[in-house]
């Protein structure tokens, strides 16, 4: 999964993008209104930190221009005013969440990974698929009950996949979505990590389709 970071303080916003990157997320940080604006119009994250205070464009303009430009990631506001208006406006505007600073760095990943399982139409922070299940609070993976040992890499590809059950995904989609936007990336990493993960989960997990890419069958697709 990656995220938009934009936060400002220089302090937060490392702070911040540490504690994602180290939860497993590709992180792509600015701290300027009109930089994000542009990041979030042309960048495919699966969802965006959006501080409200930013020099050029303030959040809440950014927010609406997303959202007026079509653009569906899902937006967890953070600010520093608690006032029930600013928040009545961050959701009329387009967000889908609202922490107020100061707060813990574990609750802004709790949000996280709700708002990115409900863009995926997953009630349940545990994704099951035929024998295979992926706890997403824990970055744990089983097959048929049994533990199944993954790197930080591997996790990140399987639980994109398993975020998207059922959709044909490009190896640039992948790409797109697991790495941050400065990172140099070989166009054969995604089929390595692709080969490693079936060796691991057994190979019928996730299926090649010709020319398109590859896709994780929906339970009940019938194989
Ligand atoms: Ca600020």
């Amino acid at each position: 999964m990656r995220l938009l970071v934009v936060e400002d303080d220089p302090d937060l916003s490392e702070q911040l993008v540490d504690a994602l990157r180290d939860a497993g997320y590709a992180v792509d940080l600015t701290g300027d209104g009109e930089e994000a604006q542009f990041l979030g119009d042309t960048e495919p994250y699966d969802a965006v930190v959006l501080d409200l205070g930013l020099p050029n464009v303030d959040g809440m303009t950014v927010l609406e221009r997303w959202r007026d430009n079509g653009r569906v990631m899902p937006v967890v506001i953070l600010t520093a005013r608690d006032r029930w208006s600013d928040k009545v406006a961050g959701f009329d505007a387009g967000a889908d969440d609202y922490l107020a600073k100061p707060f813990r760095v574990e609750e802004l990943l709790a949000r996280l990974r709700a708002v990115i399982r409900r863009t995926g139409g997953h009630a349940s922070p545990v994704i099951e698929c035929g024998p295979l299940s992926i706890d997403t609070r824990a970055s744990r993976v089983t097959v048929d009950g049994n533990p199944v040992k993954l790197t930080g890499q591997e996790y990140r590809l399987l639980a994109y996949m398993a975020h998207n059950l059922g959709k044909v995904m490009s190896r640039t989609e992948l790409t797109e979505h697991l790495y941050d936007q400065d990172f140099d990336l070989d166009s054969n990493t995604i089929e390595v990590f692709i080969g490693r993960l079936r060796r691991k989960l057994g190979a019928d997990v996730i299926e090649t389709v010709r020319g398109l890419g590859y896709r994780m069958a929906e339970p009940g697709d019938g194989e």
